[in-house]
């Protein structure tokens, strides 16, 4: 696994990733033009994301 107890890693990995809040396809994208709706997601084409970050991760991964 990353070490990511780096501030700066966990900027990069996770500052800039969205996840679809319908398909939940992982997108990376500016959050200016992620709140914007710049972005559509790949797969299914709307434009709802939340961010990425590890403790979502580990929620979403722990509920299902
Ligand atoms: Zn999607």
């Amino acid at each position: 696994m990353a070490q990511a107890k780096i501030p700066e890693a966990i900027a990069r990995l996770f500052g800039r990733a969205w996840v679809c809040r319908r398909c939940k396809k992982t997108i990376r994208g500016d959050a200016k033009k992620i709140r914007e709706g710049a972005i559509p997601c790949k797969r299914c084409g709307q434009r709802a994301f939340r961010p990425k970050s590890k403790e979502k991760r580990l929620k979403v991964s722990a509920a299902k």
